[in-house]
């Protein structure tokens, strides 16, 4: 292929290609290598460490399903707690709900929420400005560590792979102490990979939950350009009996939410139906 095409490196014997229109930035930061670069179909694509973390094209199947899918199986969570997610696609889904009273965002590189303010200013819009939001920098292991006990009632991890400064997001510390944070009620999702070439993701990091959290499942989310099919968002409860709701009672807390109807790929259907996984990839939850 010629000079102006971008290989992700995320597989080593597969990958998805984008055609570069324009590159924005391309450096180093403190923690990663960043790429941002224009595309003629997926708008501005980020990437980091050689890995699709966003485009503008396809955002929001992502952002609406890790974001609406907890809140809305809670139905009274507050107070929310955003691990990495620096482009603001999070942050802005989270506080589409006008229940939620504060959303604190822990992301470690500060050059990724500067380029994606700079770059790509629709993802997080107006949140970054909102009241309710804190945007902190820093590592979201140490952030928890020092949370006080029963702090969130939702907590997302919109993290990179387990690989480099994402790996710490992973671990058994991690999982128990967003367990010890969490309020009694309490939700963690985390985005676990794509099962069809990442299957260990979503296996070994249920696993560690169970430890901490008597329910966990998982749902999953078509995302094109997380290529390889569904990809899969962890879910845990500290509620064991905190079953999905049904459908109307979604729709119900939705439009109390103040959520009006513009989602492009979330619905109380989508939801209800995302958790009923195929085989192969319910195969990866651990068994009772
Ligand atoms: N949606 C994307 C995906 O699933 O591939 C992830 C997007 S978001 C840009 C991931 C963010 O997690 C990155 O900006 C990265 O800097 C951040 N991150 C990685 N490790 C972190 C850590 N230990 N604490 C806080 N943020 C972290």
């Amino acid at each position: 292929m010629t000079e102006n095409w971008i290989h992700e490196s995320l597989y080593p014997t597969w990958c998805q290609s984008f055609k570069i229109e324009k590159m924005l930035i391309e450096k180093k930061s403190a923690f990663q290598d960043i790429k941002l670069f224009e595309t003629a179909y997926h708008g501005r694509v980020l990437l980091l460490d050689g890995v699709v973390q966003v485009t503008e094209k396809d955002e929001f199947p992502y952002h609406e399903m890790i974001t609406h899918v907890p809140l809305l199986t809670h139905g009274a969570a507050k107070r929310v707690l955003i691990i990495g997610a620096g482009d603001g696609g999070v942050l802005r889904h989270v506080l589409m709900h006008r229940t939620v009273e504060k959303a604190v965002m822990v992301e470690i590189d500060a050059d990724v929420i500067d380029l994606s303010k700079q770059f790509m200013p629709q993802i997080g819009g107006a949140s970054w400005d909102d009241p309710r939001a804190d945007v902190i920098v820093g590592d979201g292991i140490a952030y928890v560590a020092k949370a006080e006990d029963a702090s969130f009632d939702v907590i997302i991890v919109d993290s990179t792979d387990p690989i480099g400064v994402g790996e710490v997001l992973f671990t058994d510390a991690f999982y128990q102490e967003c367990a010890r944070i969490l309020s009694p009620r309490g939700i963690i999702v985390n985005q676990c990979g794509v099962p069809f070439m990442q299957s260990e993701e979503l296996e070994v990091t249920s696993r560690r939950r169970r430890q901490f959290f008597p329910h966990v499942s998982a749902y999953v989310v078509s995302m094109p350009t997380y290529v390889g099919g569904f990809m899969a968002l962890g879910f845990a409860s500290k509620d064991a009996h905190l079953t999905l709701p049904a459908t109307s009672e979604i729709a119900a807390r939705a439009q109390a939410a103040g959520l009006n109807g513009d989602s492009f790929y979330w619905s109380p259907d989508v939801q209800h139906a995302a958790f009923a996984l195929p085989p192969y990839i319910g195969r990866c939850l651990p068994q009772r």
